[in-house]
């Protein structure tokens, strides 16, 4: 029987099917390019594509495409076939060195606010060698960044690969003081805990929220909701476990590391994780994670949705971003280590992450920023809006004591001077238990949980490793003179963590007390999409940018265009939908029922003479001044929504935010009342009822 490791990797341009098909000096040169970001010479390219071409030929392959993440958010691709015409009528397959570096496709249709105007639109896309090229649908799929012609970039990736070079670059550095010479790179580790919901293809298909905007604009609560807690690890359903076996296949080939499968807290909901990978690597992984997610659920006749908030009454999904950093000796840098040595080392890597926090709390929060997720933080389940890192008892304990100039003291634990005793170990059971906090260190890394499922991860960690560069950096400047290093990283380490304290938070996040609490203690709460990327183009944000080359002042401001253009586009969707479900649905199936109804009233009186039927009646009056207030509210709605499309970037996103989304959730108010009124014959979608429980 074929087994996983017979197939796994299959479709991947990997390690091993380079090492087969490249000459010895090309594989070489190549290995070096990715390791040290050199410049790939064109004899190597040339090599290696043609060795690319004959492997994916080989396995029925007859086009290629630059594959490429621009700010949708999704990923964006155009094949070109292999073919070559030559005399006689025939062709001949080639790919040449030149097709698999670069690419030109036309930019002008891909967001990219206002970087240039669309006469000059040229784009083109450069491959990540360090990035396996891969096969789908017959297709040789070729992973690249993507920027204008004049080099600024118009995607998520090209950051993101700086982001990373500019963190490793930094913590390089610091390792090295701490003397581990033989440390030659260091990569950034991510592993995306990927949730999402499936529930009927042919419930889907009937309902226009859930085809135009991905959730559901309307739906009263079905009587039962999540609260026996009866889905979170419960048996997985026959259908649903096909599905997911479907799933990892297409996954393994692709040689995605899809490892943990569960149901999750809400009824359909269910999650998958991988192993953790490089980040970029981890990125393109998720991308085709969520793409296959959507495409093989439609051969189970299921529909996946990624929306962070699919259902309102129930827990909407995240993408819990695990984030560490590890040496190419194989250690992680947040793992408290055995040595002294290492345990200071530890602690710098534990602070830099705390300070990059408080201090650039406002990025934090803008790095998951949609109008989808904005359902999602604040509300009684997710992290809230507030940013704020969880600890855990034990490590904030070293910590205090740290800062407090005392020994470590308590059951078990070692008592610690800095670098002189061995720190304690901190078991992941004692610091996963917090599923509240934003920002948890979970024993040897940090899950930021803040993120929504339909993110494409590249966002939070271009942040995540943008800020903690900055820390690292400031750091090591602090520290390269030191006489005494120990002596140095402890007053580091003490002075950080009493500055930067306020943003540790190790209670329950979701409780009123805490939103008082934080603002007590100065930390921002950025409720609403619009509000947090204000934040986004502060001096202070440009500046560190600009430092680290991530990105130009004016890539920022693209982005925050982008950005407040994808808000505001996403509602207005919306409220387009939901007025056409409410004209062209709700009130015709509400007003022929309570046309209905009064007929029967009527014959009934006829047949019965003082019959009493001030029940129904009571009920047509009902339906009847729910369907006029509907009316009144879809007209404001419409009227609101020319409004805000008169405006642009920023101010039209706050208007959308407090002029449009009111009338959103006062229209669903009257329209799930009505849902509760009314025959459920005459409803015209299915109810969450239908939807939630009906996947066996
Ligand atoms: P949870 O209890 O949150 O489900 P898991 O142990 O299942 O935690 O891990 C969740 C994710 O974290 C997995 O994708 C895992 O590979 C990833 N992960 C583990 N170690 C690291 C690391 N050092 N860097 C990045 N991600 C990691
Ligand atoms: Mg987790």
């Amino acid at each position: 029987m074929e087994t996983v490791a017979d197939y796994f990797g299959c479709l991947v341009f990997n390690d091993e099917a380079m090492r087969e098909r490249l000459p010895k000096d090309i594989y070489k040169s190549l290995m070096k390019t990715i390791s040290r970001g050199k410049d790939i010479d064109i004899n190597v390219a040339n090599s290696v594509a043609n060795a690319m071409k004959t492997w994916a030929v080989e396995k029925g392959c007859t086009h290629f495409t630059h594959w490429f993440q621009p700010m949708t958010g999704i990923t964006a691709e155009k094949h070109d076939s292999f073919i070559t015409p030559v005399e006689g009528g025939r062709v001949l397959l080639e790919f040449s060195g030149k097709e698999l570096v670069k690419g030109e496709p036309d930019a002008s249709s891909f967001p990219n606010g206002g970087i240039r105007a669309t006469f000059e639109a040229r784009g083109y896309t450069a491959w990540d060698p360090t990035s396996y090229a891969f096969i789908k649908d017959d297709t040789l799929y070729i992973p690249t960044a993507f920027c204008s012609y004049t080099g600024e970039s118009l995607d998520k990736k090209t950051p993101l690969l700086r982001s990373m070079e500019a963190v490793s670059a930094e913590a390089l550095k610091i390792v090295h003081l701490f003397g581990k010479t033989d440390v030659k790179s260091i990569r950034t580790t991510v592993g995306p805990e990927q949730e999402y919901f499936l529930i009927d293809k042919d419930d889907y298909a009937k309902r226009k929220d859930l085809i135009y905007t991905g959730r559901t604009l309307i739906g009263a609560r079905a009587p039962k909701g999540q609260e026996m807690e009866d889905h979170y690890f419960g048996s997985i359903k026959t259908r649903v476990a096909a599905y997911m076996r479907d799933l990892d296949k297409e996954l393994w080939k692709l040689g995605i590391n899809s490892k943990t499968r569960h149901n999750e807290v809400a009824p359909c909901q269910h999650e998958l994780a991988p192993v953790f990978a490089s980040t970029n690597i981890a990125v393109d992984h998720n991308q085709l994670t969520m793409e296959l997610m959507k495409k093989v659920a439609e051969r189970h006749n299921f529909a996946c949705l990624l929306h962070e908030k699919p259902f309102a009454g129930v827990n909407g999904s995240g993408k819990h971003n695990n984030w560490s950093l590890s040496t190419d000796t194989g250690s992680n840098l947040l793992e408290p280590g055995e040595s002294p040595m290492d345990n200071a080392q530890f602690l710098i890597f534990l602070v830099a992450v705390i300070k990059a926090t408080d201090e650039y709390q406002d990025l934090m929060r803008c790095s998951c920023a949609s109008a989808g997720n904005d359902h999602r933080l604040g509300a009684s389940e997710a992290p809230p809006a507030i940013v704020s890192m969880f600890l855990g008892d034990e490590l904030t304990e070293v910590l205090e004591a740290i800062a407090g100039e005392r020994a470590v003291s308590g059951k078990g634990k070692t008592s610690m001077e800095l670098g002189v005793h061995v720190l304690p170990k901190f078991p992941k059971d004692s610091t996963d238990r917090n599923r509240t906090s934003p920002f948890a260190f979970t024993g040897n890394k940090f899950e930021f949980r803040m993120v929504g499922s339909s993110f494409s991860c590249a966002g939070p960690n271009i942040i995540i490793n943008t800020i903690v560069a900055k820390s690292l950096r400031s750091f090591y400047e602090e520290l390269k003179d030191a006489k005494d290093l120990n002596a140095a990283v402890a007053k580091l380490v003490r002075e950080t963590y009493k500055k930067h304290k306020r943003i540790i938070f190790n209670g329950n996040n979701y409780s009123d007390e805490w939103v008082k609490e934080a603002e007590k203690r100065g930390l921002l709460n950025l409720r609403s999409t619009p509000d947090a990327l204000d934040t986004y183009i502060s001096d202070k944000n440009i500046a560190l940018f600009k430092e680290f080359g991530i990105f130009s002042p004016v890539e920022v401001h693209s982005r925050y265009e982008i950005l407040n253009e994808e808000y505001s586009k996403t509602v207005n969707i919306e409220a387009l939908t939901l007025i056409d479900m409410i004209t062209r649905q709700v009130i015709p199936a509400c007003s022929r029922y309570s046309a209905k109804l009064a007929e029967g009233i009527n014959a009934k009186k006829i047949a019965v003479p003082g019959i009493d039927c001030s029940y129904e009646e009571s009920l047509v009056q009902k339906i009847t001044s729910l369907i006029n207030s509907l009316a009144a509210k879809s007209s404001e709605l419409e009227r609101v929504t020319k409004e805000a499309s008169k405006l642009v970037g920023s101010a039209r996103a706050h208007y959308t935010r407090n002029s449009v989304i009111p009338y959103l959730d006062s229209i669903r108010k009257d329209a799930d009342e009505l849902e509760l009124l009314v025959d459920s014959k005459a409803w015209p979608f299915p109810t969450y009822g239908d939807m939630l429980f009906y996947v066996k």
